[in-house]
């Protein structure tokens, strides 16, 4: 270990770190535009530039340690050197914070109150670039706010190697711009280029004035679109924001999801699919119990339910990879005894989906194969020719291939088709009405939180398991 001192105050590293990286990892707070722990270093926003005893100024994330140098990260020498390069990158800078979207979560406008504070000293008119331009139908580029941190082309070519991106031009007239010969609209990625822009530069075209971020509130949760299970952040209105003006979807929707970092399984990114859980969630909803198709209470659902369970003599069940781990358990605690159990896959890959990478993206399309097999094992979905009721837990099953004349107890929380066909169906919650646990493809288990409140018309899986193994009689 190698030691040195920042602010006074001495401080341990590796002989291979930076300057940079032992200042913040020790709690110093020193400003980045260009920097990215998981990106090569580019040095050119000189805005992590620091004070080194004897050697003057210089940029920090470019800068070795050595052995008993001290370092200034705030000195006045460091801010007046701060507060001239924003002076600069804003010369040409639009400062449409009002309509900007990254409003409340730029870098720009943070560090321009802390260091700047002032106008533009420049009294020409300020240089025009190309809006709105169409790098993707998912992404806008406004090369107007663009400060040419260059994060955006190193994340194309380093992470996800789509080469998408480029600078064309030089001078005051770089800008970034779409690769000829490549398209952005290929990358599976390329949405983490709006959270990795420091700006407002690069936006979601799905999110693009939506909302402004101080209204909404992030609920940490899993992305169930494959087996990765990367945890992300399920952006939606905060209950102080809900507007009369809007209707009770609107006031409780997913507006957007943003990774969360999360080095054991996904570090800072997603795919694009984990920004879509929206098209997962907010699919049209079954919020109805029903036998044979006519709809009934709930309760009498489950009465229904239960009574079949306990006149069956061979009852099999084909168990969701979409459950949560204290779903399955409950299944395994309160009807593992009754029923043969077997894992089915809820969901295959669509045509034209990534099938799977090297980065995240996997084959496997479902968030808890992993949990479910560890407590129903890892078996084909075929049950005894012997069986003669069916409980159906969730999506991505062939009901024309169900033992013939067995009855059909059915769970899912959307609106298909075959609900109406099922002898009994039970409307249940989403992962975002509840909480819970999926264990990922490498065994890594990780949480998630409710954001949304369920209908009392639809069931809680754990609490329906334990009604349905009540005895009749004291369900009577
Ligand atoms: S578009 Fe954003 S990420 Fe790309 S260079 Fe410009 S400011 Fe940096
Ligand atoms: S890699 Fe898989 S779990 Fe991660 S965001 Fe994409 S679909 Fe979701």
């Amino acid at each position: 270990m190698t030691e040195l001192v920042i602010n006074g105050k001495p401080v341990q590293a590796r002989a291979d770190q930076t300057v940079l990286e032992v200042a913040l990892a020790s709690g110093f707070y020193v400003p980045t535009f260009c920097w990215h722990p998981q990106l090569s270093t580019a040095g050119n926003c000189r805005m992590c530039l620091v004070e080194v005893e004897g050697r003057g100024l210089d940029i920090a994330c470019n800068m070795p340690v050595s052995a008993g140098m001290h370092v200034l990260t705030d000195s006045e020498d460091v801010k007046a050197h701060r507060k001239a390069m924003l002076q600069f990158i804003t010369l040409n800078h639009p400062v449409d914070c009002g309509i900007c979207d990254k409003a409340g979560e730029c870098r720009l406008q943070d560090y321009h109150y802390t260091y700047n504070g002032e106008r533009s000293k420049s009294g020409d008119p300020k240089l025009r670039s190309h809006k709105l331009v169409n790098l993707s139908d998912r992404i806008l580029l406004d090369n107007e706010r663009c400060i040419l941190c260059l994060r955006c082309t190193r994340f194309t070519h380093e992470i996800s190697k789509s080469m998408a991106l480029g600078v064309e031009r030089r001078g005051d007239a770089s800008a970034i711009c779409a690769a000829a010969d490549r398209s952005l609209a290929l990358d599976p990625y390329s949405d983490n280029l709006i959270d990795l822009c420091p700006v407002g530069a690069l936006q979601s075209r799905e999110f693009l004035y939506k909302a402004r971020v101080w209204y909404l509130q992030p609920t940490a949760s899993i992305c169930p679109g494959c087996a990765r299970g990367c945890t992300v952040q399920i952006w939606h209105r905060k209950a102080d924001w809900q507007l009369k003006a809007l209707d009770a979807r609107q006031n409780s929707c997913i507006v957007r999801v943003t990774p969360l970092e999360n080095p054991a399984v996904n570090g800072p990114w997603i795919c694009n699919k984990g920004r879509d859980l929206a098209r997962i969630f907010e699919r049209r909803r079954a919020e109805q119990a029903m036998l044979k198709g006519t709809p009934v209470a709930l309760d009498a659902a489950v009465d229904a339910a239960r009574a079949l369970i306990q006149g069956a003599r061979h009852p099999a069940a084909l168990i969701s990879n979409w459950a949560s781990n204290e779903e399955l358990a409950a299944f395994k605690r309160h009807l593992g005894g009754r029923f043969t159990a077997r894992v089915k896959r809820d969901c295959e890959p669509q045509p034209g989906e990534p099938l799977q990478d090297d980065l995240l993206i996997r084959a496997d399309k479902n968030p808890n194969t992993a949990g479910a097999q560890a407590l129903f094992g890892d078996g084909p979905p075929t049950l005894p020719a012997a069986t003669d009721l069916v409980l159906i837990w969730g999506e991505g099953c062939d009901f024309a291939a169900l033992p013939h004349g067995a009855p059909v107890i059915y769970l899912n929380s959307y609106l298909q088709p075959e609900n109406g066909h099922a002898d009994v169906f039970l409307p249940l919650s989403v992962q975002t009405e509840r909480r819970g646990h999926y264990t990922n493809f490498a065994g890594t288990v990780s949480e998630f939180q409710p954001c949304f409140r369920k209908s009392d018309s639809v069931a809680d899986a754990e609490a329906l398991f334990e009604a349905l193994a009540l005895p009749a009689a004291v369900s009577a």
